[in-house]
């Protein structure tokens, strides 16, 4: 980690302050599970989005079978599969040759041996509606977080633009879960280690019949390239797999070259390469993979995306950022007992709060508890 300077601040006219135990920055699978849960333990949680709604366009949509399971255990997972999805057990890749079976879910023992394949948008409001049921979870759209407030080297919360100005939120734990380009993360003088794999991946659309015949989730290898097809509801969602940064010399050889190149490699939807036509149909996938080595600062939790960015080999980011067992169940087991730590903390007097100005900032054993110290010993 990056040793912090604290930023001076900055000038702005505060429309409100407000206060809550949790505040979670950032509205993806990570901080809205987590926010879901922590409202379910009845911690006052304020989940905080830049964006007006949860719509994007492919991003993280296969639920693997762990996160399945876990959802199952939250009481979730068959509400879930009442949303329109679609489910894969097989992955076979094609080359000119040969057919090589990687991943077959249909010998797992478990009630999900599949990947379900449904929007996150759904996903996602799926998860807020259910927290909405608990009085004590706050969901902010259109809040743009761009600043930390912090207090002799503790994190007491941050200000974000909101729709009419800025706003204030102070709370005895700040999460970011704002994902792989994280700004909490930024001003926190967190450095991600990164270990991007050199490719870049196109996402795009092509209609799909009930008569086409290609298995749910498959690949093909030609001249180099990999070319991803995975069956949603009423469409495939269809993906070639580029050297990184190469998008810009594809794009110069024009689209045409580009749909003759998916018709050598997936003849059998030939017929559907004219649907592409112009490249704003393209979704370009800069991929990431990276970790923060350490990723808590006094007051201040990272997750998903935000703490370790996947690669999108095997489609795990959203299962990561989600499923990962310390991240998110053990998680909402230990942070009861941080918040209370905390609490226990802002309480103090000041002289007892300078006596241990020191360690007390830091989540160190003898002040997080046996579980959470545990915990966070184990993530590091
Ligand atoms: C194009 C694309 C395709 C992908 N496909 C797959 C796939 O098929 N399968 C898979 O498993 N994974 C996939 N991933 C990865 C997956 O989407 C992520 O791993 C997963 O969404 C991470 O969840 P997260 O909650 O940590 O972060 P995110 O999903 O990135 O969510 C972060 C949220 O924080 C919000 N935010 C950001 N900055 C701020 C701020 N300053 N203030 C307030 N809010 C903020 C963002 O708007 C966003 O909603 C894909 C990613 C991309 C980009």
């Amino acid at each position: 980690m990056q040793q912090h300077t604290p930023a001076p601040a900055k000038e702005h006219t505060i429309k409100q302050v407000q206060q809550t135990t949790c505040c979670i920055v950032g509205g993806g699978p990570a901080g809205a599970v987590l926010a879901l849960l922590l409202a379910r333990k009845g911690i006052a949680v304020m989940l905080l989005e830049a964006h007006m709604d949860f719509e994007r366009e492919f991003r993280g949509d296969t639920v693997h079978p762990s996160t399945m399971e876990i959802l199952d255990q939250l009481g979730l997972a068959d509400r879930l599969l009442e949303i329109p999805h679609t489910e894969m057990s097989q992955f076979v890749i094609q080359t000119e040759h040969s057919a090589l079976p990687v991943a077959d879910l249909t010998h797992l023992h478990t009630k999900f041996p599949f990947v379900t394949v449904l929007a996150q948008a759904r996903f996602l409001n799926f998860l807020v509606e259910e927290a909405r049921q608990y009085p004590n979870f706050q969901l902010v759209l259109g809040a743009q977080v761009d600043e930390l407030i912090e207090e002799k080297g503790v994190i007491r919360g941050v200000r974000y633009r909101g729709q009419d100005g800025w706003y204030e939120v102070q709370a005895v734990l700040t999460i970011g879960a704002d994902g792989r380009f994280s700004r909490v993360r930024k001003l926190a003088g967190f450095e991600p280690i990164s270990s991007s794999p050199p490719m870049d991946i196109l996402w795009f659309r092509l209609s799909r019949k009930e008569s086409d015949t290609i298995n749910g989730l498959g690949g093909r290898v030609k001249d180099g390239h990999l070319f991803v097809l995975i069956k949603r509801t009423d469409y495939w969602q269809a993906g070639i797999i580029i050297r990184k940064g190469g998008y810009q010399e594809l794009r110069a050889q024009g689209l045409e070259q580009l749909r003759q190149r998916w018709i050598q490699a997936v003849p059998e939807l030939a017929d559907r390469a004219q649907e592409l036509q112009t490249w704003q149909q393209i979704a370009v996938l800069s991929v990431e993979s990276n970790r923060l080595p350490r990723w808590y600062r006094p007051g201040l939790l990272l997750i998903g995306d935000a703490a370790h960015a996947m690669s999108p080999v095997g489609g795990v980011g959203i299962n990561y950022a989600i499923s990962s067992k310390y991240r998110q169940k053990r998680l909402a087991e230990v942070l009861p007992e941080l918040i209370s730590l905390f609490e226990l903390r802002a309480s103090r007097p000041p002289d007892a709060e300078e006596s241990c100005a020191d360690g007390a900032g830091e989540l160190s054993p003898p002040l997080v508890g046996h579980n959470a110290s545990t915990f966070l010993d184990e993530c590091v």
